[in-house]
Order: C-alpha cells, then sequence, then structure tokens
C-alpha cells in the first residue's frame, strides 16, 4: 500500500490533515490531498504530498480526485459543532453530493478500499435524553431519528456505502466518529466544538484578566472527547479490516461540560466564574460510545485519556491565540 497512490479528501480540515501528517510519517510515498479551500488555508501543509483544491460537490471533480487512486479516505463535508449544524442543515445536507460523486467516481475508476467518515449524530436523539444515558451501541442508530440536518445526511451517505458494497462490490468501510479534538482544528469562527472553544475562551479569559465565561447549556450535558490521534490510528485500522457495518469510533470516557471546564481550567491554572447560557445550542443531553464491537474486532479502543490530550490542545491554542493577537496588534 506504501507505494500506491492514497487520497484523502477534506484534507485541508482538521481530521484530513491530521490523516496526511501521520501518512507520510509512515513512509505512504503517493498522498493526494484535496479540499475545497485555497491551499493556503489548509490547516496543515506539505509541499511534498499533491495538493489539490477540487470541490467535491462536483462529479468530475471527484474524478480528478479519485483518478489512479488504490484507496480513499473520504473525510470532506460541511462541518462543525452544535452552533454550525443547528443553524446550517441544508448545507451540511448538501455534503450528500460529495459521497455521492466520490462513490461514483470510485467504482467507475476501480477503487479498492473507500471509506467514509460518519458521526454519532445519525444515532436517535430519543436514546440520548438524559445526562446518564447509556452509551450508544451500533444498532441505537435505529429506529432512524438521527440529528436533524447534518445526522440525517450522513445517515444517508452511510447506507449509500453499504448498498454501493451489496450492489456493486465497491469496498466500502464506515466509522461513525465521536467528538474529536486536538492541535490543528478549528478552534474560532463559529465552527469550532466544545473542548476547543472552551479552551479558548478560557485563555481569553486569562490573557485578559476577565475571570468569567460563557458556557452553553447547564454544563450536565455529558459526551466523551476523542483525541485526533486516537481517530486518524482508528480510521487506518478500520479502512484495511473486514468490519463491514458501521462501527463506533470514539472514546468511552464520559465528562459533563462542567467536568471539562474544570480540566482545562487545570490545566490553565486559573478558576473562573461560570456563566450559563441556556438558550445557546447545546445538543443532546448524553452521548457515549460503547465500544463492545470495536474492542472484539480490533481488540483496540481509543485510550488516550482527556487530561492528556486536552493539555497538548490547550498549549496550541495558547499559541494561535498569542499569535493572532500579535498581528491584530502590529496591523493597528
Ligand atoms: P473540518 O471541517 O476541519 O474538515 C472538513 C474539510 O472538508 C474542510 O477543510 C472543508 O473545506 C472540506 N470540504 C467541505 N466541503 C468540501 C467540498 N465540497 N469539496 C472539498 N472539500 C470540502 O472537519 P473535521 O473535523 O476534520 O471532519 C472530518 C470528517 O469527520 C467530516 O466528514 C466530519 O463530518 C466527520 N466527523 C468529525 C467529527 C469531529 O468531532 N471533528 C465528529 C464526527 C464526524
Amino acid at each position: 500500500m506504501k507505494n500506491e497512490l492514497v487520497v484523502v479528501t477534506g484534507a485541508g480540515g482538521f481530521i484530513g490533515g491530521s490523516l496526511v501528517a501521520d501518512l507520510r510519517r509512515q513512509g505512504f510515498q503517493k498522498i493526494r490531498a484535496v479540499d475545497i479551500k485555497p491551499f493556503e488555508e489548509w490547516y496543515q501543509h506539505f509541499d511534498d504530498v499533491e495538493n489539490l483544491s477540487l470541490d467535491l460537490n462536483l462529479k468530475a471533480n471527484c474524478e480528478t480526485a479519485a483518478q489512479g487512486a488504490c484507496q480513499i479516505f473520504n473525510l470532506a463535508a460541511n462541518m462543525g459543532g452544535m452552533g454550525f449544524i443547528e443553524r446550517n442543515k441544508a448545507l451540511c445536507m448538501l455534503s450528500v453530493l460529495i459521497n455521492t460523486h466520490m462513490l461514483q467516481a470510485a467504482l467507475k475508476l476501480g477503487i479498492q478500499r473507500y471509506f467514509y467518515s460518519s458521526s454519532a449524530c445519525v444515532y436517535n436523539g430519543q436514546k440520548q435524553t438524559h445526562f446518564d444515558s447509556p452509551a450508544l451501541k451500533e444498532e441505537d442508530a435505529y429506529p432512524a431519528l438521527s440529528e436533524d440536518g447534518y445526522g440525517w445526511e450522513k445517515l444517508f451517505s452511510e447506507r449509500m456505502c453499504r448498498h454501493f458494497r451489496e450492489d456493486y462490490g465497491l469496498c466500502t468501510r464506515v466509522a461513525r466518529f465521536h467528538n474529536v479534538y486536538g492541535p490543528h482544528g478549528t478552534w474560532d469562527g463559529g465552527r469550532e466544538k466544545a473542548p476547543a472553544a472552551l479552551c479558548r475562551k478560557v485563555i481569553a479569559a486569562k490573557l485578559s484578566g476577565q475571570h468569567e465565561i460563557e458556557v452553553w447549556g447547564t454544563g450536565e450535558q455529558a459526551r466523551s472527547y476523542m483525541y485526533v490521534d486516537d481517530v486518524v490510528k482508528g480510521i487506518q485500522l478500520i479502512a484495511a479490516s473486514s468490519i463491514l457495518e458501521p462501527i463506533n469510533l470514539g472514546s468511552a470516557e464520559l465528562v459533563s461540560v462542567d467536568q471539562l471546564v474544570d480540566l482545562i481550567e487545570e490545566i490553565a491554572g486559573i478558576k473562573l466564574t461560570r456563566r450559563y447560557n441556556l438558550t445557546a445550542p447545546r445538543g443532546v443531553n448524553g452521548r457515549n460510545s460503547d465500544n463492545t464491537r470495536i474492542k472484539q474486532y480490533l481488540d483496540w479502543e481509543p485510550g488516550i485519556p482527556l487530561r492528556v490530550g486536552l493539555a497538548k490542545t490547550y498549549a496550541w491554542i495558547y499559541e494561535q491565540y498569542v499569535a493572532r493577537e500579535k498581528r491584530l496588534q502590529a496591523a493597528h
């Protein structure tokens, strides 16, 4: 595989960029990185891979992206935290064009393996109504009542992968990512997710001396958060596996939003006043990953402790934040 062409879509984003970085580290010789954003806006830049700026909503571009590839990791999507997906349902649903055209291109061009990044947002909302709702098993996606917009698109695209496999013999693999965080992710601008947003708010409070932050919801919403190194490893394990059905790829370390803030405060060495915004988007009350199946298949599960991953993420966002402040001051 290391001498064959591997394509990563969404490579200008958080997880795609981190996957490209890891493939390079492992010595993959031919990597094609594709994203709709202009190259200057990609989160990570690697000049020794083939970088293409293409809109993968378009079928012809998907064929250009897939040409000559052995394997495709499709990570391109319109995506963000709750604040973004609750306000951009139509845009999130339009990602169906990307997966549809990438699947058609993969089939036409005889691609050997196709990986699709689904999400825990496919799970039935009624199974996540309590802060201590049981961890989600793969079968909990049905009967379907996914997160409106983004989640329904992911569920539909999962099924397309399944039917392209069953009807046309394309080798598809699907993982349902639970919240991912880490360096080189979105940390400001409206698409960031809770860990990055809270790190940024704590940093802003610390540097400004105004020791108060806004927390969305009551602070009781429970989630698990997976460090980016774990998702990058899991993607490759699942892509290479014989796992036919969509499978959870998430941490099983459940914390409340308040506990997440506690951890970030501890890392930052500060205690802040919390102002709870009960009208802000907050998603389901409780969501965790049941990892029984991934452990059975792979004898592995994401295991990087939240405390460890958060310390690295906080340090990276701190650097970005300070660098941006300096740029802004220099511009004035
Ligand atoms: P991201 O937004 O950082 O990366 C996605 C990339 O896709 C972006 O760089 C974007 O420009 C690109 N893209 C969007 N539309 C495109 C198009 N038409 N053509 C080409 N590129 C396009 O998000 P991420 O966190 O890296 O997510 C990667 C994948 O994982 C997505 O499919 C996402 O839905 C899924 N996922 C992520 C999480 C998470 O917590 N980050 C959780 C569940 C699922």
